[in-house]
């Protein structure tokens, strides 16, 4: 599981799922650049064509090769899944703890750990995202 592999080189939290498009990719054109109208970029004012988080193509670039990306917020809201009981909140912790660290649980191993579905964990994700997002 390459994937599961990169996604787990991060803490739980701290990662960013809103690059990966929307699933439509396969009918862009190859090679074309998914660059939206021109406004000034976020990071530093110069005018150009918008890549994503409000940035502009090179400036995107130029953050993610540093690993910086994270700073710059996603601009279209994300589903945020609130967790209001104690033991959720709990839960969720405990979800993180299993999945973090070097001998870190897959999402499949996890949820059987901790007796609860794929969809739970999502939203424990969620919730551990939006958390950590609100911190920073
Ligand atoms: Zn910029």
């Amino acid at each position: 599981m390459k994937s599961d592999a990169r996604v787990l080189s991060r803490p739980i939290g701290t990662q960013t799922y809103g690059d990966r498009g929307r699933g439509d990719e396969g009918r862009r054109p190859a090679g074309k650049a998914r660059v939206g109208p021109e406004a000034p970029c976020v990071c530093c004012g110069e005018w150009g064509g918008i890549m994503a988080r409000g940035l502009r193509e090179r400036c995107y670039s130029r953050w993610r090769k540093n690993g910086r990306l994270g700073r710059w917020p996603l601009l279209r809201k994300q589903a945020v899944y609130e967790l209001e009981r104690e033991f959720a909140i709990q839960r969720a912790r405990e979800y993180e703890a299993l999945r973090i660290g070097p001998g870190g649980l897959s999402r499949k191993r996890a949820c059987i750990v901790l007796d609860v579905t794929t969809r739970t964990a999502y939203r424990y994700e969620a919730w551990l995202r939006a958390e950590a997002e609100a911190r920073r």
